[in-house]
């Protein structure tokens, strides 16, 4: 049974804001259809009534998401609409639902047709919107001290994740939540990471290669291959397009003293900071450092440089990107020399509390490190190599795009959601 309302056309200081009130018992056609006219709203809105929930829809988004096959490209999944010919002014002509759909046909008399679920999976109430943020979109992330470090650092299996989509989802999943996993009874063997990394998607490859080895080497590229202590720091923070995740393959642990791992989760730091020193936090999410990497590496030279504060935050204030490196920032201030003292100070101080909140342990040979490069610092005391005793670590990266495009596929295959 359909339901039609047909409507008046309207001036454009008198427009209407249809209420399609509709609830009851479908099978036996109750329905309560209202229309209630809007003349203050300057915009137009169907309001549909939809598992007992009361669910409002712009005219001029409704028509914007036309379903139609001139509107969008049914294969390639995307609108297809011609813009220069669109009316953000566009009117409804009529509205006609069952139980399933909504059509609407507009003043231009283009048709529309919207399943009801895939409107409740686009809803604007500000519930479903992060409802749809916190699990599609992006799971949130948990802060953690180092002390809860073996409580949120998972285990994961290396066999089940290259076989099992549901173990897959899992690893990802966490990874996103925590900032860091734990891969075990990982092969031994130099293309196990690929084996990984395939499920996801795509290696990110940087002037270090494809893949990079870290091991002990004299006259390095680069410190990270010295058996010195490694201050805790993110990766290639001189990358604009700075690698998402950090995967380092322990091939050979050292079996003296010494080698282990250090995480701390800046995105506690950083809470931690704005609460209780504020005038640093301001600091270090306001001014530029210059991060950078010149060298050459296997016959490459390179030239890195990019300038972006400590702490990124987003346009919500939210931490976005963290940068830490005390070999890869570079000697040029991009700021005033008043500013330069204060810097240091907040700069020294975020180091000293990311070492405070620090998790420590040692992986062993089998495991893949798998952590956010762009919200976790890491680091390693130092170590000694042993004839015979090589601590070698096979590394890779991957960016958060395949990782969190990825989690969405699996989500929507394992967990599908109505009108996805
Ligand atoms: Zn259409």
């Amino acid at each position: 049974m359909l339901q039609n309302i047909l409507l008046r056309r309207l001036s454009a200081t008198n427009r209407l804001k249809v209420h399609l009130d509709l609830f009851g018992d479908f099978k036996h056609n109750k329905f309560h259809i209202n229309s209630v006219f809007n003349k203050s709203n300057k915009d137009d809105f169907v309001e549909i009534k939809f598992q007992g929930k009361s669910l409002r829809f712009p005219n001029v988004w409704l028509r914007d998401n036309c379903q139609c096959e001139q509107c969008f490209h049914q294969s390639a999944k995307s609108r297809i609409l011609d813009l220069s010919k669109f009316n953000v002014d566009v009117q409804l002509k009529t509205v006609v639902q069952d139980e399933t759909t909504v059509q609407i046909t507009w003043d231009d008399n283009h048709s529309s047709k919207y399943g009801l679920h895939w409107l409740k999976f686009r809803s604007f109430t500000p519930e479903d919107q992060l409802k749809y943020t916190n699990t599609l979109y992006q799971p949130v992330k948990k802060l953690w001290h180092g002390e809860d470090f073996q409580k949120i650092c998972s285990k994961h299996d290396y066999n089940k994740i290259v076989n099992c989509d549901d173990a897959l989802h899992n690893w990802l999943q966490d990874l996103a939540t925590y900032g860091v996993v734990l891969i075990q009874n990982t092969p031994h063997s130099n293309i196990a990471l690929d084996g990984i990394i395939e499920r996801v998607g795509f290696i990110k490859r940087t002037h270090y290669g494809v893949k990079f080895v870290v091991e002990n080497v004299a006259n390095t590229s680069n410190v990270a291959y010295l058996s010195s202590n490694l201050q805790m720091h993110v990766d290639l923070p001189y990358y604009e397009y700075c690698p998402g995740v950090n995967m380092l393959h322990c091939l050979v642990q050292t079996v003296s003293e010494g080698g282990e791992n250090l995480l701390a989760d800046c995105h506690y730091t950083s809470c931690y900071m704005k609460e209780h020193h504020p005038e640093e936090y301001k600091l270090l999410t306001e001014t530029d450092v210059e991060w950078s990497d010149v060298g050459v590496e296997h016959g490459n030279e390179f030239f890195k440089l990019y300038r972006s504060p400590v702490i990124c935050l987003d346009r919500h204030g939210a931490v976005k990107r963290i940068n830490f490196s005390v070999p890869q920032r570079g000697s040029h201030f991009p700021g005033s020399i008043e500013t330069v003292k204060p810097w240091y100070e907040a700069h020294g101080l975020f180091y000293e509390l990311n070492q405070k909140f620090a998790a420590k342990f040692k992986t062993k040979a089998g495991d893949i490190l798998v952590f956010d490069n762009i919200r976790l610092l890491h680091g390693r005391n130092a170590y000694e190599d042993k004839s015979g005793n090589v601590r070698k670590l096979l590394g890779a990266y991957v960016d958060w795009d395949e990782i969190y495009s990825r989690l969405r596929c699996l989500k929507a295959k394992l967990y599908p959601v109505e009108g996805i």
